[in-house]
């Protein structure tokens, strides 16, 4: 750091004040952890290694939290390089840290733009995660997904925007989530490039290889066949050679030949394999997944295109709109739970009932599981019904027979506890949230769920769904 203190702009402790504006610098080969640093108003980061830089980088961009995927980066050190996350998700280059004040504009363009964003749950995985990418490219005023090519991914193209949002070997889930955006007219395609992928793994890493159909061998000889006009002979040019010099001589009548396409011709090539000695003309394409190891004919790999895709006019305004979708239906499939339809219609009733007895009340909760997509992201969505199953029996062990349970969306579960005291009720919460953390924990490899809660009675003089409304936005947004 003793090169830096002569600068104006000194950071003590990686922290620097500029502009009512707090600053954290990130040295190369520092600590990993980005936790606690989603309070500062912009980051520094090193890029001396690019490596390191990269990982810093996709923690932020990757993060459920807006305070982390929408903080303004800066990198400082930067080589020259070609890695597509180091160039599309970063706010700026500076060259020294006197450059700071340069970057207070763009801080202040990416607040502004932030405000704007709507904040709501989703009902999907598709959906929390094409707002979320949808939102930082609002901020960053860009309307277009561009591959680029890209070593560092399993289909050897990414989408930085989107692709950092998924892990390695995990890239073409990217393309099924721009296919879902495609279907839902949010993008728009422009025809880019075809990849081929293992039709087992999904993998783009194949090794092509003319191999031998009787054996599968790829050791083979290929050659040109000849075809002497004078006798009719065909066969392998090599029956026409000779040890001593460049002639080509017929095996079968014995003439030299003299000149290609007035006594002989070259009609086809033909291949010899070394490895079981067959001969043929043609020789098989197939491709050996370097991830996997599957080997399939070239005709069975899976074609994907890749597009250049633009936002439509639904597209551009549903980081500010939000992306309205079909209703959450998978309410009705989950045993013991009631639709959010059905449940506004109970709460009503519950209204009256307590309206006029004070000895009766209400408890309404909500349970917010702030990074459910992440988990589906890893485990599959196709384990969302069992999961959220799962949930509900544990909600419902730690209430009485006479509540209930709605699923408003896979987020977001709201329940009535009736008769109960406000503490009580609290008590039986904070209960259901530990267990659910227990669950995922100790079935998903350690998985950390962040569960938000909130308890309150229920109002006699609001209406329900206005106290509902009021509630999911207080916790959403404090998450
Ligand atoms: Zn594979
Ligand atoms: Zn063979
Ligand atoms: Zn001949």
């Amino acid at each position: 750091m003793e090169t830096l203190v002569k600068n104006k702009f000194e950071f003590h402790n990686n922290v620097l004040n500029f502009s009512n504006k707090v600053f954290y610098y990130i040295e190369s080969f520092s600590s990993l952890k980005i936790d606690a640093l989603g309070k500062y108003d912009a980051i520094i980061l090193d890029a001396r290694d690019i490596e390191f830089a990269r990982i810093i980088l996709k923690k932020f961009r990757s993060h459920s939290n807006i305070e982390f995927y929408l903080k303004p980066i800066f990198l400082i050190n930067s080589k020259s390089n070609e890695d597509p996350l180091l160039k599309e998700l970063i706010d700026g280059i500076i060259v020294s840290f006197d450059q700071i004040p340069e970057t207070i504009n763009d801080i202040n363009q990416i607040n502004l733009k932030t405000a704007q964003l709507e904040s709501s749950t989703s009902n999907s995985f598709e959906i929390q995660l094409f707002k979320k990418v949808l939102n930082f490219m609002f901020t960053r005023e860009t309307n277009t997904f561009t591959p680029h090519t890209d070593i560092n991914s399993a289909m050897g193209y990414c989408y930085p925007t989107v692709s950092v949002n998924f892990e390695t070997f995990e890239e073409v889930k990217v393309l099924e989530l721009l296919e879902w955006a495609e279907k839902e007219n949010l993008i728009w395609p422009d025809f880019f490039d075809r990849v081929y992928l293992c039709n087992n793994c999904k993998g783009g890493h194949l090794s092509y290889r003319e191999i031998c159909p009787h054996c599968d061998s790829a050791n083979m000889r290929s050659e040109d066949l000849v075809h002497h006009f004078p006798c009719g002979y065909i066969g392998a040019i090599s029956d026409f050679k000779n040890n001593v010099d460049t002639v080509l001589n017929c095996p079968k009548c014995t003439k030299n030949l003299r000149h290609i396409g007035v006594d002989y011709d070259k009609p086809s090539i033909i291949n010899h394999c070394q490895n079981c000695n067959e001969v043929f003309q043609d020789y098989l394409v197939k491709a050996k997944c370097t991830h996997c190891k599957t080997d399939s004919d070239v005709q069975f790999l899976l074609s994907k295109n890749i597009n250049v895709y633009k936002l439509t006019k639904k597209g551009r305004t549903a980081a500010v709109g939000g992306i309205s979708a079909s209703d959450f239906t998978l309410s009705d499939e989950v045993f013991g739970t009631v639709n959010l339809k059905t449940f506004a219609t109970m709460m009503h009733y519950e209204q009256e009932r307590i309206k006029n007895n004070t000895l009766l009340n209400a408890n309404v909760v909500i349970i917010y599981i702030e990074n459910i997509f992440d988990l589906y992201r890893k485990i599959g969505k196709s384990k969302e019904r069992e999961l959220l199953a799962e949930f509900v029996n544990i909600v419902r062990d730690n209430i009485t027979p006479a509540d209930f349970i709605c699923i408003n969306n896979p987020s977001v579960l709201s329940v009535c506890i009736n008769d109960a005291p406000l503490a009580n009720a609290e008590l039986m919460v904070s209960k259901i949230s530990n267990k659910l953390k227990e669950l995922v924990a100790n079935n998903f490899d350690g998985f950390e769920l962040n569960i938000l809660t909130q308890t309150e009675i229920l109002s006699k003089e609001q209406s329900f769904d206005k106290q509902l409304h009021h509630l999911i936005k207080d916790i959403v947004e404090k998450g």
